[in-house]
């Protein structure tokens, strides 16, 4: 069996599961391939999956690929949108081969040289991996949180991950959103910066909620 149709049916059972979708009927209507059933037949006999009833679900192997392959996949996005500042439409199509071809120290690479995103461009988690955790800045990574970021320098900001979802808009109406040109000026007690010719100081918590690349 094909190993990339097994891998983009694990990548959609993923996807379902994240919305709390487990229905075996679900997953073959969502499906694009051909041959649904015969690739469903050859997950399980790989002992990727368990289906009971009407209910598919991930075996411990097969939810560590999918796992894998959705790091990949996001972070192949990211890496896309925020560093090669690719259109949308592109991203998904290439994002969509980098998955398969990635190996575990290269996305690891990644990763680190992204600054470990916990989303991708669209909202997403990145599942976490191991270079998240030892998270120590070796290599300078090109996108950093602005609550790291040297003062005085320009950057772009790139995304905002707010731990509040009501934060977004009000950073938006600061003109704190993706694409803003900042020049980080105080860290503490507050985080103040530029956007243009206004100054805002923020509170440091949420600068570590926003996440910039140095401008050149
Ligand atoms: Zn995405
Ligand atoms: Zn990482």
């Amino acid at each position: 069996m094909d190993k990339e149709r097994i891998d983009e049916a694990l990548e959609l059972l993923w996807l379902l599961h994240e919305e709390d979708h487990h229905s075996l009927n679900r997953f073959r209507l969502s499906s694009e391939d051909n041959d649904v059933d015969a690739i469903t037949l050859a997950m399980r006999a790989e002992g990727l999956v368990v289906i009971h009833e009407d209910t598919i679900q991930f075996t411990d192997k097969g939810f560590a690929l999918a796992r894998g392959l959705i790091r990949r996949l996001r972070l192949a996005e990211r890496l896309f949108t925020d560093v090669f500042e690719m259109p949308d439409d592109t991203v998904i199509t290439d994002a969509c081969k980098m998955e398969h071809i990635l190996s575990e120290e290269l996305t690891d690479s990644v990763c680190t040289f992204l600054g470990h995103p916990p989303t991708c461009p669209h909202g997403k988690p990145i599942p976490r991996g191991e270079c998240c955790k030892k998270y120590k800045v070796e290599v300078e990574p090109v996108v950093t949180r602005l609550s790291e970021f040297e003062v005085g320098s320009k950057g772009r900001i790139v995304f905002i991950v707010p731990k509040e979802s009501s934060r977004l808009s009000k950073l938006n109406s600061l003109g704190i959103t993706a694409g803003s040109i900042v020049r980080l000026l105080q860290r503490s007690p507050s985080c103040v910066l530029q956007i243009d010719e206004t100054t805002i100081a923020i509170d440091p918590e949420i600068a570590k909620e926003i996440y910039v690349k140095k401008a050149m």
